[in-house]
């Protein structure tokens, strides 16, 4: 089994700009191509977990929304970085397409887009992680047995405001991504491990 980190998309990975209807509106964050090269350096799976209910609220198609994830692909690995997996929640209770109005499992901070990855792609989500910018993320990471992290991108210096008022904590609260992702490495220990593979054999 391995380990993932369990990625929020719009304000984590991207600015959140609402429900862009195009891959040119999604302005990735600089930093997020170096921060999903280290995962992918370190073992961990990188799976996008995303809210989009503009589908169902009639605002994006989901064949767009898929374009642009493809594209995000793209971008990535052309920066040398991958993304494991994307999984997104097209729902929305008062949809007028029936197709889409449900009060469903899927969206975080429910479970079952998860579950889902897990089964797919063989995760063992209580060594897991989940970073994003809402409280509803971190819930999200909490329902499902892993660690969740703050980001105060996007929605997050709010988010930190409502968490003061709660009983939801994070384990760790990051400037961004690639902060979150280092922390993360941190406690994995991952840079002593790269330390030892690269000199290992003079120690011995
Ligand atoms: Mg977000
Ligand atoms: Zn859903």
């Amino acid at each position: 089994m391995k380990k993932a980190v369990f990625l929020d998309r719009d304000g984590n990975i991207n600015r959140d700009v609402g429900y862009p209807a195009s891959f040119e509106s999604i302005h990735i964050y600089p930093y997020s191509f170096e921060a999903l090269n280290k995962l992918n350096s370190a073992g961990l799976l990188a799976v996008i977990i995303t809210n989009q209910s503009g589908i169902g609220r009639g605002l994006i198609k989901e064949q767009n929304l898929q374009k642009i994830h493809k594209q995000m692909i793209q971008a990535f690995s052309a920066q040398n970085a991958r993304i494991d997996g994307i999984y997104y929640c097209p729902h929305y209770t008062h949809s007028l397409d029936p197709k889409y109005k449900k009060d469903c499992s899927c969206r975080k901070p429910n479970p079952e887009m998860a579950l889902k990855a897990a089964k797919d792609l063989n995760i063992d989500l209580s060594g897991s992680y989940m970073i994003g910018d809402k409280v509803d993320d971190l819930l999200f990471g909490l329902n499902i047995g892993a660690k969740p992290v703050l980001v105060l991108t996007g929605y997050g210096k709010d988010s930190l405001l409502r968490l003061k008022k709660g009983t939801v904590r994070p384990v760790y609260i990051a400037k961004n991504l690639l902060h979150a992702v280092d922390w993360i490495l941190s406690q994995e220990n991952y840079k002593d491990k790269v330390r030892f593979s690269r000199k290992g054999r003079q120690r011995q």
